[in-house]
């Protein structure tokens, strides 16, 4: 049977038998690849990096949209940055008090294959009234838009090929510019352990922007070795210790069911091992 053999890591990578390759192009922008796999269900690479998969995606979508979500409490307008798989789109549009969502992906080809191949991803979240998706490079929109967003969720590849403008200190202060009072940007960060220097590195940017950042954690299984770092930025600094009280009947409220994200692991998230913290800064 094939091997897909992950290339993120030089001297180490993960690798996934080929049970069905179902789909392989290359776009304008990446090279992308989709198949089945016995364990993980249907796989999406690209540029040889694993960006989703059906068995564990929910454990990510579920914590970038509704941390910041639950924690705000009254988003009416979101801006998801990359996310042409349509995870962070069903997630989000699970809110009813969300009125407009912005998808702003980089490769019409992404969503159309996504569509096509992952349609377990979007559920429909694409034909959604209230979104509206935007086919550019993500640091050019928040460069340029008059639109005004309560949270930016950026849901992009890793700082490599069209990837590494959604984590320069440009795009993080052109966010800021496009944040309503109080809105909050989360962006997903890599795996601390393997990726710690684009933590260090995001910090470092974040730090010169928003009165308050941080980060906060989940495992995915397949985004291999160990938590993942998600960044939080926002002026508003209270945000970050919405009282668990309020989570909880934000959470019943919504009636949405989850099947990672609850309340009490969205406080814990935020307690990050020693290591993270000192490299962030205590
Ligand atoms: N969950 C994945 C992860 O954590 O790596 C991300 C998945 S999602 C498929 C990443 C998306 O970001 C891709 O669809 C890619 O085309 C998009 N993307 C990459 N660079 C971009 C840019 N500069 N502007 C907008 N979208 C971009």
């Amino acid at each position: 049977m094939p091997k897909f053999t992950e290339t993120l890591y030089d001297a180490y990578g993960q690798a996934f038998r080929i049970d069905e390759r179902l789909h392989e192009v290359k776009t304008d922008h990446q090279h992308l690849i989709i198949f089945h796999n016995a364990r993980y269900g249907r796989v999406m690479i690209l540029d040889g990096v694993v960006q989703t998969t059906e068995m564990d995606e929910f454990i990510y979508h579920e914590m970038m949209a509704h941390v910041p979500l639950f924690a705000l409490g009254r988003a009416r307008r979101v801006l998801i940055i990359g996310g042409g798989d349509g995870g962070m789109l069903r997630e989000v549009t699970r809110h009813r008090g969300v009125a407009h969502v912005t998808l702003v992906e980089i490769d019409r080809q992404v969503i159309d294959m996504c569509r096509t191949y992952l349609p377990k991803h979007s559920q429909g979240a694409f034909d959604d009234p209230r979104v509206h998706i935007v086919i550019e490079d993500g640091s050019n929109f928040v460069r340029t838009t008059h639109d005004r967003f309560d949270v930016i969720i950026s849901d992009s590849t890793d700082p490599i090929g069209p990837g590494e403008a959604l984590f320069e200190a440009d795009f993080y202060a052109h966010c800021k510019r496009c944040l309503t009072p109080g809105g909050v940007l989360v962006t997903q960060n890599g795996v601390a352990f393997m990726q710690l220097d684009e933590v260090k590195t995001t910090s470092r940017r974040l730090s010169r922007v928003f009165d308050d950042w941080h980060f906060y954690t989940a495992a995915v299984p397949t985004y291999v070795g160990g938590i993942m770092a998600f960044a939080w930025a926002t002026d508003n600094r209270a945000l970050r210790d919405t009282d668990v009280e309020s989570l909880k009947s934000r959470y019943r409220a919504s009636g949405i069911q989850t099947r990672y994200y609850n309340p009490e692991i969205h406080r814990a998230a935020f307690a990050l091992p020693q290591y993270l913290r000192d490299a962030v800064g205590g």
